[in-house]
């Protein structure tokens, strides 16, 4: 397919994908203890019905440990072709004080052309770009493609980190796609290649109990075995 004729049909399938977004949007999947499980559980299912829509021959829910089935979907790869696997997840924040919105926050609603909602940005965007990339490219797509929604990013849990440990050989692909970064600007197409991770460090500082001149005057440094006499 060359690119005018691929622009075509992604401007012919922009209003059906908007529609799909704003479906996801108002389910509250809400991934956190204390909130319905229910919500989370038709979440998975509405995407992994989207994945079938787009096309995809093999389309399953996978069990995670201590977290919502996350859904995966895959089509093979050409002998010779690479393999993409495209990640997303389909959980959200907590909405918070609903005091705090400016429309409720599982109503998908348009404001000075952007659609405000919990999870419209994250990640629920990120999962109809993909499933947008696999309807537009249909049976031309070139690559392999491989495709994981979680259910429980947000809270930090860690339960596809086992997950992918343990299906190592499901998930081997050539590159992984994450749609769950921001865009550099409205309307600009972006490609993050390097992020920060987190780390949680207990720093431990010891110091002398008393001060030592510099250079050479003052002596040795005292060690923790031999307290300080400077
Ligand atoms: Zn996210």
């Amino acid at each position: 397919m060359n690119t005018d004729a691929l622009r075509q049909t992604v401007a012919g399938l922009m209003p059906g994908l908007r529609a799909d977004l704003e479906s996801l949007v108002r389910l509250p999947s809400v991934a956190f203890e204390g909130f319905p499980e229910e919500p989370v559980k038709r979440a998975g299912d509405a995407v992994a019905e989207l994945l079938k829509k787009a096309g995809l021959p093999e389309v399953r829910r996978v069990d995670v440990a201590h977290a919502p089935q996350a859904v995966f979907a895959a089509r093979p790869a050409q002998p010779g072709a690479p393999t993409v696997l495209l990640y997303a997840h389909y959980d959200v924040q907590p909405a918070g004080p609903h005091e705090a919105w400016a429309s409720k926050p599982f109503e998908p609603t348009e404001r000075a052309g952007r659609l405000y909602g919990r999870g419209a940005a994250d990640d629920k965007s990120g999962i109809i770009m993909h499933v947008g990339v696999l309807t537009a490219l249909g049976a031309d797509c070139p690559v392999g493609v491989k495709v994981l929604i979680e259910g429980q990013e947000e809270n930090g849990q860690g339960g596809i980190e086992a997950f992918v440990k343990a299906n190592a050989e499901l998930l081997k692909a050539d590159v992984i796609v994450i749609s769950d970064v921001g865009n550099y600007s409205l309307g600009v197409p972006t490609l993050t290649t390097s992020l920060r991770g987190m780390a949680a460090l207990d720093v431990e500082v010891e110091a002398l109990a008393g001060a030592v001149h510099s250079g050479m005057f003052g002596g040795g440094r005292p060690t923790r075995s031999s307290p300080s006499r400077a």
